[in-house]
């Protein structure tokens, strides 16, 4: 024992415990720095034999499998069909490619850190641990994104004389109006149980308070929606409140005006510093094994002892043999690659129906927002780019990148047939409805198409409720040592915390199954 080298000894320790008892035992040792930052699941490959696990598809969901496993000891590779990392999590800067079918574009906006905008994830909200739990680990910086701005504008065309109203105004009347004729009910105790009149006199004080009414119980222009004039040094002058009939007629208060009532929406949110796909840099910074970009799956194939994928890479047919499979891909491309799943679960894949979701940039030769007193949000409108977003970074800079359309469905379906020309003009025009001269400061623009991007044509998958019940437990459970994985097969898509859940929820259950295999194989 006495001539016991550090080599041998770890061969004793790998004969004992796995590869990943290798490993840790190394870092006890200070044989191997420990540069990555914690795992966030205490998984451990128990056994000798290093198990092999083939990842498919490098988005958010497929790099978090890869981290966790590499951690925990498993031989991991990664088969992505893109040409980048990252999924749909995709930040758009100078000189990107963006992979449109049939239409591919250069992003020529400036060469400038900040002149960027996110095509896919943009908000990350406070209870969305998992992500957060990574970007922590990864010393991703983060900053507050404004979402909901009182500043901003809500424009329809035709209502309020088609001129753009600020949010504070909206949202100062509308409270008004209803807190107006809540003291009213409160007068006649309108309701069908009768208040006490200790409640009467609780249930005035509150409507007074929400909607800012006088003494009688009367609504007449708050400054919560801002002056009309004045307000420094002079005082203010209140602005007339909106029409109630003008107000009811219009449409912001059916979707926009709830905005910020959606938890997942909920001020405040956040962003990463310098581009959401700072996420996936920090998992590429932080993963070993090899990601293979270019590199299509064509058909997996179930074996009793593992799975097979056979993949395209530069023209050469591949394949891969994995003890484990996670798979990411868009589960509305898999009608399209042959596997020997079940009926069922193909059934079930082929339930699960994209989205398309559109989003537009534009560099602003100048910060024109800024000089209207908007600093971040969001510009609703009715007409077909639906929001305008100002960015929260770049403060006072002289240039920006908004957010010129950010749509959905039938009006992601228009965009979809336009020319990314025709998009840009099209959305200027648009602006100019909103903000004076809109148009004339747009330098360069790109959009997005999700439904029509390659390797994902389509996004933001859900179920129809009738089908839920039918398959969706059935696709999240694994189909041999296959597992579906991503925002897709969790009840929060469109969100990373989804595919981060997701990837949780399949590790731990192949974990359970390794460590049950396991103690099996040590007991004979
Ligand atoms: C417009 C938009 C806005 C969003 N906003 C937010 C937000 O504000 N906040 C937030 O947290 N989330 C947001 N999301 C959601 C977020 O982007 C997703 O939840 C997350 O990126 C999904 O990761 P994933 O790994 O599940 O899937 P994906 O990122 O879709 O990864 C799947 C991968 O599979 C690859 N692939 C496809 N076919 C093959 C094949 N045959 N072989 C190999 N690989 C293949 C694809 O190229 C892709 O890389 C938004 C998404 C969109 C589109």
């Amino acid at each position: 024992m006495n001539n016991l080298s550090r080599r041998n000894f770890l061969g004793m320790v790998g004969a004992a415990g796995g590869s990943s008892a290798i490993y840790k035992t190394s870092l006890a040792m200070g044989l191997l720095a420990d540069t990555g930052p914690k795992a966030m699941l205490d998984l451990q490959q128990p056994g000798s034999e290093k198990k092999s696990v083939a990842i498919l598809g490098a988005g958010i969901a497929g790099l978090t499998i890869a981290y966790e496993l590499e951690r925990a000891g498993y031989d991991c590779t990664i088969i992505e069909a893109s040409h980048r990392i990252g999924g749909r999590n995709l930040t758009i800067r100078h000189g990107d490619i963006i992979d449109e079918m049939g239409q591919p574009q250069v992003c020529n906006f400036d060469d400038d850190p900040d002149l960027y905008f996110n095509a896919g994830p943009a908000r990350l909200p406070g209870h969305h641990k998992r992500v957060l739990h990574y970007c922590k680990a990864f010393n991703i910086p983060l900053q507050i994104k404004a979402n909901v701005n009182r500043a901003a504008y809500i424009h329809e065309t035709d209502h309020f004389g088609g001129k753009p109203i600020r949010v504070a105004e909206y949202i100062a009347d509308a409270r008004g109006f209803m807190s107006e004729l809540l003291s009213k009910a409160v007068d006649k105790n309108a309701f069908d149980q009768p208040l006490s009149e200790e409640d009467q006199v609780r249930m005035r004080e509150f409507a007074k308070i929400y909607g800012d009414l006088d003494e009688n119980g009367h609504y007449k222009g708050t400054s919560r929606a801002g002056y009309a004039s004045g307000g420094f040094l002079e005082h203010g002058e209140l602005k007339q409140p909106i029409e109630f009939s003008a107000l009811l007629d219009s449409n912001f208060w059916a979707g926009g005006l709830s905005r910020t009532e959606n938890f997942d929406w909920g001020e405040p949110l956040m962003e990463a510093v310098g581009g959401m796909d700072n996420i996936v840099k920090g998992f590429v910074r932080n993963i070993k094994s090899p990601i293979t970009v270019n590199a299509q799956v064509q058909s997996i194939q179930l074996g009793n002892d593992g799975v097979d994928v056979y993949y395209n890479h530069k023209g050469e047919r591949k394949k891969l043999h994995a003890d484990f499979c996670f798979n990411s891909i868009p589960s509305h491309l898999m009608k399209g690659i042959p596997n020997n799943f079940s009926k069922d679960y193909n059934d079930g894949l082929v339930a699960l129906g994209p989205g398309n979701f559109f989003k537009l940039g534009l560099q602003m030769k100048e910060r024109f927002w800024e000089r209207e007193g908007i600093y971040g949000g969001i510009t609703s409108t009715n007409q077909r780019i639906r929001q305008i977003w100002y960015p929260s970074h770049g403060i006072q800079h002289q240039k920006g990148v908004v957010l010129g359309a950010y749509t959905f469905w039938g009006q992601s379906n228009f965009f979809e047939r336009l020319t990314p020309q025709e998009r840009i003009r099209y959305a200027g025009e648009c602006g100019d409805k909103i903000h004076k001269g809109y148009s004339d400061y747009i330098e360069a623009g790109v959009s997005v198409p999700w439904g029509r991007m390659n390797h994902m044509m389509g996004c933001g998958s859900r179920m129809a409720p009738e089908n839920e019940e039918k398959y969706f437990e059935l696709i999240r459970q694994p189909e041999g040592k296959h597992y579906m994985v991503g925002d897709q097969v969790s009840f929060h898509s469109s969100w990373q915390e989804g595919a981060f859940a997701s990837a949780e929820y399949a590790l731990l259950d192949m974990d359970k199954r390794v460590r049950a295999a396991s103690a099996v194989e040590g007991k004979g």
